[in-house]
């Protein structure tokens, strides 16, 4: 199998395993984050022919220049994983102007420069799958993340809009919004008194995530889902 999958925020936490399901499975991917040596590092821990990029979401020459990188050198993009993400947690009225431009930036304008550019490649193929990876903060909201809620409601208004602009294509858009999990994002909050909180008593792993990823990357009837992997926290928020 040749088809081509490209990473965003490949190199660690639900992108990284993303790319980890994604190689098992004989896919061809492209990794990618800002410090190239981290991407390169987990494209070479998986095997196999992966390649890895740098680039910065948040900079529309990058994401260009990215795909025409990723194209010469592994043809046409048949997947799209947005996993690249920040968050700047802070109360609104501490939130510094900075940090809610990198955060909307970074999680909602990067999607849409990534979705763009993939869309010239899977328009002239009539196909093509993409998951942008939401929260379920997006849509439920939290205190101390109006910023990043707002930056992954956005991103599934955006996704869904997309989905209906491009179904004729064959192309799908879909959203994962998972709730707490265990990555290099979450290893700073109280687990222990969050942990309380979740129905099924516990943080997600990665793996867990990125294995409803690969569903909806696959799927080949579903667009414009927002598939949510949260341990049930969206029952009781
Ligand atoms: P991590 O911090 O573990 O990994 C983030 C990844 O994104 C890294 O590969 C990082 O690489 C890359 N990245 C960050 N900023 C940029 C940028 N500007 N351009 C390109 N790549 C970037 O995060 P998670 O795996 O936890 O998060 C993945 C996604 O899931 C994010 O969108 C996050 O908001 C979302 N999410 C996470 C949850 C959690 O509990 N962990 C819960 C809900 C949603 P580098 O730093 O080298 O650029």
């Amino acid at each position: 199998m040749n088809k081509v999958c490209a990473i965003f925020g490949g190199s660690r936490g639900i992108g990284r395993a993303v790319a980890q399901l994604m190689a098992q499975k004989g896919y061809r991917l492209a990794i990618i984050a800002r410090n190239l040596e981290v991407a390169r590092a987990a494209a070479g821990e998986l095997g196999g022919n992966h390649l890895a990029f740098s680039c910065d979401v948040a900079k529309e020459h990058d994401v260009q220049n990215t795909f025409e990188e990723m194209e010469k050198h592994l043809g046409q993009i048949n997947f799209l994983v947005n996993a690249a993400g920040i968050s700047r947690d802070s109360l609104l009225v501490r939130t510094k102007t900075e940090d809610m431009v990198s955060q909307l930036h970074t999680n909602l304008l990067g999607s849409m420069l990534t979705c763009k550019a993939a869309m010239k490649t899977m328009i002239q193929q009539q196909g093509g799958s993409i998951v942008n990876v939401g929260s379920i903060i997006g849509l439920k909201g939290n205190s101390g993340q109006s910023v990043y809620s707002a930056s992954k409601g956005g991103l599934v208004g955006f996704s869904r809009a997309l989905a209906k602009e491009v179904a004729r294509k064959k192309i799908r858009v879909n959203v994962v919004a998972p709730g707490f999990v265990h990555t290099d994002m979450t290893k700073n909050l109280k687990e222990e008194h969050l942990k309380k909180n979740i129905p099924l008593g516990r943080f997600g792993e990665a793996i867990e995530v990125a294995h409803a990823i690969v569903f909806l990357l696959e799927a080949p009837y579903v667009t414009g889902h927002v598939l949510v992997v949260d341990g049930g926290l969206q029952l009781v928020i």
